[in-house]
């Protein structure tokens, strides 16, 4: 793969084939943006480029021992970090000091086979404390003939000092067009009906990653839940505040989905609210379902009903109890009214 097979990303690579170019490749970079939209993918391609025996014309070769070694991952000068679940039932994976220690006695030498030692970071934001502040030393000091490049789509998550160290790129989202010729190329073994296509790659907003895994089945269920939920929550129906409280409390791996898709539809609702038309919301294939209940609130509700989401959303990210703010969330739902 050379640059120009990573679709979309005009910017960053162009920034990347000119710094090749004149020979002034950064010590440090920071590729950011939305999940799943070509950073690691560039990030290797860099690797490659900057180690490729038969170059051509400042793009690597694909075929020569190193670039082979860098994509299987073997390269002695190739280190690629990500996170790790510290046991399977964790939660979250990180980023620990054990791993950036072991990346730091490895890029002290110079290089073994390659011409430059590059490491990337994947997902450095879920990088914990103790291993952030143990990599700025490293950024501080930069061995010579490396290149470290972080990758990640939460950049506000990661120390400023760390930032500022690097040359931040970044990456966009990528255009329908680009998702919908992802999709086609990959997901060959289903065969998918153009609305199929069409409505995964309006839903993705520009990943990749969400337009390939998304669960149709799943979101649709979800999506009935909500509405069913949406139009019929009210004080006189505690019993649904309680219920739906009760089992999302226990379903932590959904929260991400119930939470997105809660609120792009409560988003879609002030959308038609506010006299939007079908071509503006995301959940357009069942606008014929959202638009009466759209009326039955006020936009004023509707967009308290947005935020008491958002807020839930953060607060659980933390230890809170789960089931009791799922209920404060349903119960501001019925206020909203
Ligand atoms: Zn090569």
């Amino acid at each position: 793969m050379s640059f120009d097979r990573i679709l979309g990303q005009k910017q960053p690579k162009q920034t990347l084939k000119n710094a090749l170019q004149n020979n002034s490749v950064a010590h440090a970079y920071l590729f950011y943006g939305q999940e799943s939209i070509g950073k690691k993918y560039t990030a290797i391609e860099l690797a490659k480029t900057l180690n490729c025996s038969e170059s051509v014309e400042g793009e690597a070769c694909d075929k020569c021992l190193s670039c082979r070694k860098i994509e299987n991952r073997t390269h002695p000068d190739f280190f690629f970090i990500e996170p790790v679940k510290s046991t399977p039932t964790a939660r979250e994976a990180t980023i620990k000091i054990e791993a950036i220690r072991e990346l730091q006695r490895k890029i002290a030498f110079h290089p073994y086979e390659g011409k430059v030692k590059v490491a990337v970071i994947d997902d450095a934001d879920l990088m914990n404390p103790q291993a952030a502040n143990s990599f700025l030393k490293t950024l501080e000091e930069p061995p010579s003939a490396t290149v470290l490049i972080l990758v990640s789509s939460h950049p506000f998550k990661l120390l400023p000092t760390l930032i500022s160290r690097c040359q931040a790129i970044q990456f966009q989202p990528l255009t329908p067009e680009n998702i919908k010729k992802i999709l086609k190329e990959t997901m060959t073994e289903e065969v998918m009906e153009e609305n199929d296509l069409n409505f995964r790659t309006l839903r993705s907003r520009g990943s990749v990653k969400k337009a390939m895994t998304e669960d149709m089945a799943d979101i649709a269920n979800i999506r009935q839940e909500i509405v069913n939920l949406l139009e019929t929550v009210s004080f006189d129906r505690m019993d649904i505040v309680f219920s739906h409280a009760k089992s999302w409390a226990r379903q932590s791996d959904q929260w991400e989905m119930i939470f997105n898709e809660m609120m792009e539809l409560v988003r879609d609702l002030a959308f038609f609210r506010s006299g939007c038309s079908e071509s503006e919301v995301y959940n357009y294939d069942i606008a014929k379902r959202l638009k009466p209940l759209a009326s039955r609130r006020s936009l004023k509700s509707w967009l308290e009903i947005f935020n008491t989401i958002h807020t839930t959303q953060l607060a659980l990210s933390g230890n809170a109890n789960a089931q009791l703010f799922f209920e404060n969330m349903l119960i501001d739902f019925c206020e909203a009214a």
